[in-house]
C-alpha cells in the first residue's frame, strides 16, 4: 500500500504563483483524474511532484508513504516508485532508446538487474504497444511523432514498474487506435500492479478506457470541485465557465461545498 500526499502546496515560477494551497491524496489502487482549463497549473503540479527544480515551493509539502520527499532529487523519487509520463517528452540526441531504458531500469533495480530478461520484456512490451522494434535503436524520441512519444512514455512505465503513475495528457497526439492501445495497457498495468494513478486530460475518451473513481476540477492552481465520473459529463455539458462564475460570486472556499449540492 502506497500513499502520495500533496499538502497545502504553493508553488511559484519567476515570482508568479502557479499552485496555491493545493492538496490531494492518492492511495494505491485509486485512479484520480484532473481536468481544467489551459494554463491552470496541471503540468506544473506533475512536474513538482516529480521534483523539477525550476519551480519554487513556497509552502506545503509532498509525502510518499509518510516520508517527506519535497526536497528529494528526481531520480530518488523515481526509485521510490513515482513515475511521470510527460505532456511533451523531449528528444535526446545521441542516446539510443534501448541504452536510455536500460540505464534507468538498471539504476532503479541495481543488483537485481539482468540484461536478458530486460531485453525480452522490452521487446514484448514494444509489440504490445504496437510500436516498431527499430524504435529501440533510434535516439530517444528522435524523429518520433507526438503519438509515438506518448507510447514511449508508456513503454518506460512498464519497464520501471512504478507504484504511483502520473500521466499528463497522455492522450494528446494519439490516433483512435493508439488511444485504445494506450488506454487498455495503462488499465491492465494498473490492475496488475495496483498502482495509484493521476490522469490529466481534457477528454472523456481517455477516461472511458481508464475509469477514474475520483474526478477533480482544477482552476487557478487549486482544486475547486471534486466528484465522481459524473463530473466529466458536467464539464462536457457546461464547460468550466459556470464553475468559474460561481467561484467569483462565492469565493473559492465556498465553491466545493455549494457545488456538491447541485
Ligand atoms: P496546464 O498544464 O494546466 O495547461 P501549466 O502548469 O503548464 O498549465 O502552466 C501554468 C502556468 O504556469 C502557465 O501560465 C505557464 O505559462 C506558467 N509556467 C509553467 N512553467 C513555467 C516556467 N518554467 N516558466 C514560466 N512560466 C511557467
Ligand atoms: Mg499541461
Amino acid at each position: 500500500m502506497h500513499t502520495l500526499e500533496i499538502m497545502d502546496l504553493t508553488v511559484t515560477v519567476e515570482g508568479k504563483t502557479i499552485l496555491s494551497n493545493f492538496s490531494l491524496t492518492i492511495n494505491s489502487g485509486e485512479i484520480h483524474a484532473i481536468m481544467g482549463p489551459n494554463g491552470t497549473g496541471k503540468s506544473t503540479l506533475t512536474k513538482v511532484i516529480m521534483g523539477d527544480d525550476s519551480y519554487v515551493i513556497e509552502n506545503g509539502k509532498i509525502l510518499y508513504d509518510k516520508k517527506d520527499i519535497t526536497k528529494l532529487p528526481v531520480d530518488e523519487r523515481a526509485h521510490l516508485g513515482i513515475f511521470l509520463g510527460m505532456q511533451s517528452p523531449i528528444a535526446i540526441e545521441g542516446v539510443t532508446n534501448a541504452d536510455f531504458l536500460r540505464t534507468i531500469v538498471s539504476s532503479k533495480e541495481k543488483t537485481k538487474f539482468k540484461l536478458f530478461p530486460f531485453i525480452k520484456e522490452l521487446e514484448g512490451t514494444i509489440e504490445k504497444l504496437g510500436m516498431e522494434q527499430e524504435m529501440i535503436n533510434r535516439g530517444v524520441n528522435q524523429g518520433f511523432s507526438g503519438g509515438e512519444r506518448k507510447k514511449n512514455e508508456i513503454l518506460q512505465m512498464y519497464l520501471l514498474k512504478p507504484s504511483m503513475v502520473l500521466l499528463d495528457e497522455i492522450d494528446s497526439g494519439l490516433d483512435v487506435d493508439s488511444l485504445k492501445i494506450v488506454g487498455e495497457n495503462v488499465t491492465e498495468y494498473q490492475k496488475n500492479s495496483n498502482c495509484g494513478v493521476l490522469l490529466i486530460t481534457h477528454y472523456r475518451r481517455l477516461l472511458e478506457y481508464i475509469k477514474p473513481e475520483y474526478v477533480h476540477i482544477m482552476m487557478n492552481g487549486r482544486i475547486v470541485k471534486s466528484g465522481d465520473f459524473s463530473l466529466v459529463d458536467y464539464i462536457e455539458k457546461n464547460g468550466y465557465e459556470k464553475i468559474e462564475k460561481k467561484k467569483i460570486e462565492l469565493g473559492t472556499c465556498a465553491v466545493r461545498e455549494l457545488t456538491k449540492n447541485e
